[in-house]
């Protein structure tokens, strides 16, 4: 029972956001680290935010949608 994380993962994932822009409390912020750091299950999605958070902050906005853009357009030329 020790294991049983204090949040659940649905929680997590609506509280990911503002938990890597760092905009929670610290209770709340430790709460979901420490599911993080316990649930396999949050992994992939924290990884997938994290790139999202790191490009955002890194790339320009309108290079960044430029390349929404461009994968919107190879999309639909591999649907089409
Ligand atoms: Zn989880």
């Amino acid at each position: 029972m020790t294991t049983t994380p204090s949040l659940d993962c649905l929680s997590v994932v609506k509280e990911l956001w503002d938990y890597l822009d760092g905009e929670l409390d610290t209770a709340r912020w430790e709460a979901v680290r420490q599911h993080l750091s316990a649930c396999t299950g949050c992994a992939s999605h924290v990884q997938f935010c994290r790139t999202f958070v790191d490009r955002v902050a890194t790339v320009p906005m309108d290079e960044l949608a430029v390349a929404v853009l461009r994968e919107r357009v190879l999309s639909a030329m591999h649907a089409g």
